[in-house]
């Protein structure tokens, strides 16, 4: 594995990060190319205990790799205000685009601030989730930001499969559920 360290040369890419599992993988992949800087912003993971043990599970694994973190605010109630009326859908349902759209957003609208011109996301390593819809979102937000969405599908090329070995190997937390209270309790079917 290719510790960012040794590579100083390269441009600046901002990550979102969903979660250490995720990350892990996606990171290893970037850091050959980028100078990966991580950013946090999941107002989505419910309760805030689960937040927290998520986060420092991303913490590790960004210590391990060697590349920066950077944690934005925890909001869960303007995430709940966006997602308002929308409880009742399934996981992969109109919920997911607003919280995908809020995450993505937030996260752009610092890269735009701190001067980073690529932002992507570890969110398209999930089975579950449609890197289409991802990156159309991506896209859409970035465009408002000025800023380039690297638009990926990170479960491809056994993306998923390197995420369970190295959090395995390292010692993280892995949730078995998305993040929001909906997908917790199981709320409609998951529709991917
Ligand atoms: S299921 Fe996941 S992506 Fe969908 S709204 Fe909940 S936390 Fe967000």
């Amino acid at each position: 594995m290719i510790d960012a360290r040794d590579r100083p040369d390269r441009p600046r890419l901002a990550l979102h990060v969903c979660c250490g599992p995720c990350a892990s993988a996606v990171i290893e992949r970037l850091v050959e190319d980028y100078e990966v800087i991580t950013v946090w912003y999941n107002p989505n993971i419910d309760p805030v205990e689960e937040h927290d043990l998520r986060l420092a599970g991303m913490q590790r694994v960004a210590g391990l790799s060697g590349v920066p973190l950077v944690e934005l605010e925890h909001d869960p109630e303007a995430w709940a205000q966006a997602c308002a009326g929308l409880m009742d859908e399934p996981e992969g349902g109109a919920r997911c685009s607003v919280c995908f759209r809020m995450r993505l957003a937030r996260v752009a609208r610092w890269a735009e601030e701190s001067g980073i011109g690529v932002l992507t996301t570890t969110l398209t390593v999930s089975p579950h989730k449609s890197a289409e819809r991802i990156n159309a979102i991506g896209q859409e937000v970035c465009r408002d930001h000025r800023i380039a969405f690297m638009a990926e599908n990170f479960k491809r090329r056994d993306g998923f499969r390197r995420s369970v070995e190295l959090s395995r190997a390292w010692g993280i937390y892995r949730q078995t559920w998305c993040g929001c209270a909906p997908a917790r309790e199981g709320v409609g079917r998951r529709r991917g």
